[in-house]
């Protein structure tokens, strides 16, 4: 079915060629949803730098745009800048960028580029418009911020600094979503926000890596994860009438898109895509 929704799908850079290779399995499985673009992680302080260019040319072999992620954090400017050439000179036309996370303990003031916005900044001097750039948003709020209204702001300053759209962090609550588009709107900003959907696998994974990312699990939904999760096939097929239900709501909200971190497996988005009707 024609629509004008944006579907991108996001990968990580996997550590074996055998990884590699299901990586770009799933990536020409994920075709047929007709995407807008694909993107591949970036490891803390370019842990994965070699790595994730690597697997963006490999996937721009497949779709034209792969957009690297690339933070910010813990790196030098004249090693970012060296980067941000790179992917101009191998054609890439996208960035997601991000502030990252230094290992905890260690302070953010002393970056050259602290912060999302600077790196923005950055690269739109060193390469004016030639890259279209997403940046990260939290409905739920980042966990470090000091308060709802300065993480919109900070928000805000992103766009203002000259990033294009917003992908959000993953969350189950599809309000968080819409307050949030409510309170951007009302201090002047209306980009694009894109809602970043995490698919339900496992819950043991999902209940240690939303602690440490500050994404909400809601209760109810715990709970009758919590019954089934020794039932691997009860929890994927449980997790994808939620997740469906949730996009659902979000579209109808006015959603833009769906961004999906797919894990590198497409089975799930393809499925949740497929009762969406997209
Ligand atoms: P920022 O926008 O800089 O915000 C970080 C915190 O600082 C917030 O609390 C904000 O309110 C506050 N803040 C911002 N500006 C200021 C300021 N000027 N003064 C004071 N406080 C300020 N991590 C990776 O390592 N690799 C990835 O590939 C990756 N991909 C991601 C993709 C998406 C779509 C999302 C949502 C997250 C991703 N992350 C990734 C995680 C991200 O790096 C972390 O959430 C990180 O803690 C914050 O990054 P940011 O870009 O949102 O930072």
């Amino acid at each position: 079915m024609a629509h004008s929704y944006r579907i991108s799908f996001e990968f990580f850079p996997p550590k074996t060629d055998k990884g590699r290779e299901n990586l770009i399995s799933a990536q020409k499985d994920l075709m047929s949803a007709n995407p807008e673009f694909f993107s591949c992680t970036y490891g803390a302080g370019g842990s994965t730098r070699d790595n994730t260019y690597e697997t963006v040319l490999a996937m721009q072999q497949v779709h034209p745009d792969a957009a690297p992620h690339l933070s910010s954090i813990g790196q030098e400017k004249t090693e970012l800048a060296e980067i941000i050439q790179q992917y101009k000179e191998a054609g890439l036309t996208r960035i997601v960028a991000l502030r990252g996370d230094l290992p905890s303990g260690m302070g953010y003031a002393n970056s050259e580029l602290p912060y999302a916005d600077d790196l923005v900044a950055f690269i739109r001097e060193q390469t004016g418009d030639h890259f279209t750039l997403e940046v990260a948003a939290y409905p739920e709020m980042h966990p470090q911020a000091r308060s709802f209204e300065d993480d919109i702001a900070h928000f805000k300053r992103k766009i203002d600094a000259g990033a294009n759209y917003g992908i959000t962090q993953y969350f189950y609550n599809p309000d968080a979503y819409g307050f949030y588009i409510d309170a951007l709107q009302k201090i002047g900003c209306d980009a694009p926000i894109y809602p970043g959907i995490m698919p339900i696998m496992n819950v043991a994974n999902l209940v240690r890596f939303s602690k440490a990312c500050g994404a909400d699990v809601p209760r109810w939904l715990l709970s009758r994860l919590e019954d089934i999760k020794e039932d691997d096939e009860a929890v994927t097929e449980y997790g994808i009438d939620i997740v469906t239900r949730l996009c659902e709501r979000l579209l109808a909200m006015g959603a833009p898109g769906l961004h999906f971190y797919t894990m590198n497996r497409s089975e799930i988005s393809l499925r949740v895509l497929k009762n969406l009707g997209l």
